[in-house]
């Protein structure tokens, strides 16, 4: 674990395991803490890890470096279902490429801007940055 980067991470119940410093990115290998999982259809907790699964999310920037997050999705089985499933995170939706917080951020941008500008000062494309928009204010 990397006690700093976890820190300065500060998503609840998230820990940075390891990192590469790429120049302009910085990619955090993050790992949720807990071991314990509860099944979203019977409500069983399971421990028993099936798989893991990394994603590449992006975060909110740090020291003018870009963050991605090399984010470990597990999957566990459950033994009264039997079946697996796969844990979910306050901090970014199911399938999202993007955390919560840094949707947040590009929302915030938009409102001041306009979303080709935001796209290009972002590195991201007109259709990401849509998507994005488009991603939060279905969630509120
Ligand atoms: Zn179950």
């Amino acid at each position: 674990m990397q006690p700093l980067l976890t820190q300065l991470l500060d998503l609840p119940g998230m820990d940075v395991e390891d990192y590469s410093d790429l120049g302009r990115e910085l990619v955090l290998e993050v790992e949720a803490r807990t071991t314990k999982v509860t099944c979203p259809r019977c409500g069983n907790d399971s421990t028993h890890l099936h798989q893991n699964h990394w994603h590449l999310v992006r975060d909110l920037s740090m020291s003018q470096h870009s963050v991605l997050l090399k984010l470990n999705r597990r999957q566990f089985k459950c033994h009264v279902c039997q079946k697996p499933f796969s844990e979910t995170f306050e901090f970014i939706g199911e399938r999202r490429r993007h955390t919560d917080r840094f949707a947040q951020m590009i929302v915030q941008q938009v409102i001041h801007s306009d979303l080709h500008n935001v796209a290009k000062q972002n590195d991201l494309t007109d259709e990401e940055v849509a998507s994005i928009v488009q991603y939060l204010s279905k969630k509120k």
